[in-house]
């Protein structure tokens, strides 16, 4: 199945000097200039040009001529049509697509499995999270136009402006040349994005190194919270792993990955691996939990979202390595009234990764001053946990009630 580029938009958002990426900054996390980000987001397209003068205009059209001809004779791929570009401004995209592009439906899922896992306080809100951070797009490509954000697309600073138009080029030649399948999960859904994200990065860093100037590293996932790092995901991993490929084979071997595409973040965090022939296996759901329970979500989230619960409450290094050995997995979440259940089932290299995995959960449980009511089960505030491993595999059940079930 051919993704269909022109509902898809990938946007490029770039902490500049001009302005600033409120969420980490707010946090002391991370200085400014010292991010990019893309997401892709499904939009629609704007019905008009919104304004700008003469000489703008002008100046980015020339740009854009300057960075396709430099983009096709790098990658070696020709425009099979003319590219458009189009001027809009940060109030339209906030407005058309952070708050217009956002499916209420699936925030809400989306926040109730983040809260179930602990990865965010039981009073985030992941809408305005959203919103927010739509608001820091400077460029995005979708079908054969490029759009950029007047108020943070300078073309008068040539090269890193025209790294940003070489990175949502190559998006546009991804659309022309390769397709891809339609992700089934979230964790293929990050696999895909860190292909397409990653050699569009690639080809940004190429044009910033052959005119002079040095690429910008990724803020490393270490400073990050986890919610950031899942999100920033395609952009931290996406290009290491195309330029791992590259190194091997060159662009032949980039173009061979569009046949084969890694479909689990697993692959994208271990090249090697991806190379190799490893892939994930298809696990299958537990039965239905009985009772009125109704399913409203099942996916499958990865090695890279395994890492991020466990970061939460734990450090780093332990994270990293507690989800490493993962071979496939499936996440449910049901609904009954005002009450969630999440069921989590994770396969395993082997039994005593299964077991590294579920040690490094029950210190999680304790960091977050759970308590432990029996054997394999927790007391969380509103939530109960239960843990469950049989061979090479882990059950996480956790039911969120809307009222904690054993206070006073
Ligand atoms: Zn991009």
């Amino acid at each position: 199945m051919k993704t269909k580029t022109w509902m898809i938009l990938i946007l490029i958002i770039t902490a500049a000097s001009s302005f600033t990426f409120s969420y980490l900054l707010s946090q002391g996390q991370v200085s400014a200039k010292t991010i990019t980000v893309t997401e892709t987001i499904l939009v629609l397209k704007p019905e008009t040009t919104i304004i700008s003068d003469e000489q703008y205009e002008r100046a980015i059209r020339e740009l854009l001529q300057y960075v396709r001809d430099w983009v096709e004779s790098s990658r070696g791929l020709s425009f099979k049509e003319d590219v458009e570009i189009i001027v809009l401004t940060r109030d339209w995209v906030v407005k058309h697509w952070g708050v217009g592009g956002l499916n209420i439906t699936q925030v809400r899922i989306e926040e109730a499995v983040l809260k179930s896992l602990f990865i965010v306080p039981e009073d985030f809100n992941l809408t305005e999270f959203k919103v927010r951070v739509s608001g820091y797009m400077i460029a995005g490509a979708a079908d054969h136009t490029i759009y950029v954000v007047k108020e943070f697309f300078d073309p008068s600073y040539r090269v890193e402006s025209g790294s940003i138009l070489a990175h949502e080029l190559m998006h546009i030649l991804q659309g022309e040349y390769f397709s891809l399948p339609r992700p089934s999960s979230t964790d293929e859904q990050n696999a895909l994005s860190a292909l397409i994200e990653g050699e569009a990065g690639l080809i940004g860093s190429q044009y910033l190194l052959e005119h002079g100037v040095k690429p910008r590293s990724p803020s490393p996932e270490s400073i990050l919270e986890p919610l950031e790092a899942l999100w920033l995901f395609p952009y931290i991993y996406g290009e290491p792993f195309v330029r791992y490929v590259y190194e091997r084979g060159g662009w032949s071997m980039v173009n061979a990955l569009y046949d084969d595409p890694p479909r689990s973040t697993a692959q994208i965090l271990h090249p090697e691996k991806h190379l190799e022939g490893w892939r994930p296996i298809i696990v299958d759901p537990p039965p239905h939990p009985g009772g009125e329970w109704r399913l409203i979500l099942q996916d499958v989230i990865g090695e890279f979202f395994i890492r991020q619960v466990l970061r939460a409450y734990l450090d780093g290094l332990s994270a990293n390595r507690s989800a490493e050995g993962w071979r496939g997995d499936v996440l449910q979440l049901y609904e009954r009234g005002n009450s969630y259940m999440l069921r989590w089932k994770i396969v395993w290299e082997d039994e005593k990764e299964a077991a590294e995995f579920l040690e490094a959960f029950t210190r999680l449980l304790e960091n977050i001053g759970a308590e432990k009511i029996d054997e394999r089960a927790w007391a969380a505030g509103n939530r109960l946990v239960e843990l469950q491993a049989e061979g090479r595999v882990t059950l996480i059940t956790i039911i969120s009630y809307a009222r904690c079930p054993v206070c006073a």
